[in-house]
């Protein structure tokens, strides 16, 4: 799948759609989903232009990676979700249902989280 610059993450990431903040670093920014799907449920993008995550991890910088393995994790802590539980998913192509051609991991947390799978 091509990146296209103009998918609604890369929108969100130059300002031109309002998003809930939780977290932004120079390689991340998480927010909620408009649409959650548990109490709490919180995207999680690299800045860079990554379709997926195979597209990330061949081509973004160690920097990039570290930095975006570091957000997702200070995410689910800031979250006070470690305990007592959290799922983390990323959907990658038309297989998983990929919406939107923007890396992102899904972090689900607020509830008993059973074996839901999104
Ligand atoms: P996917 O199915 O690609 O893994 O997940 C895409 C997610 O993006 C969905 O959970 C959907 O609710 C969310 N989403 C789609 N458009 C927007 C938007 O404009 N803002 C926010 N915050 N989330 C969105």
């Amino acid at each position: 799948m091509a990146y296209d610059p103009n998918n609604i993450f890369a929108r969100i990431l130059r300002g031109e759609i309002p998003n809930k903040t939780v977290y932004e670093d120079e390689h991340a920014l998480a927010f909620h989903d408009i649409n959650p799907q548990t109490p709490t449920h919180v995207l999680v993008i690299p800045k860079g232009a990554y379709v997926s995550f195979a597209d990330f991890s061949a081509k973004a910088s160690d920097a990039e990676i570290v930095g975006f393995v570091r957000a997702v994790g200070k995410v689910a802590r800031d979250l006070g979700a470690e305990e007592p539980g959290y799922r983390i998913l990323a959907n990658n192509g038309a297989d998983a249902r990929q919406e939107v051609p923007h890396l992102h991991v899904h972090v689900f947390a607020g509830t008993d989280l059973g074996r839901m799978i999104k």
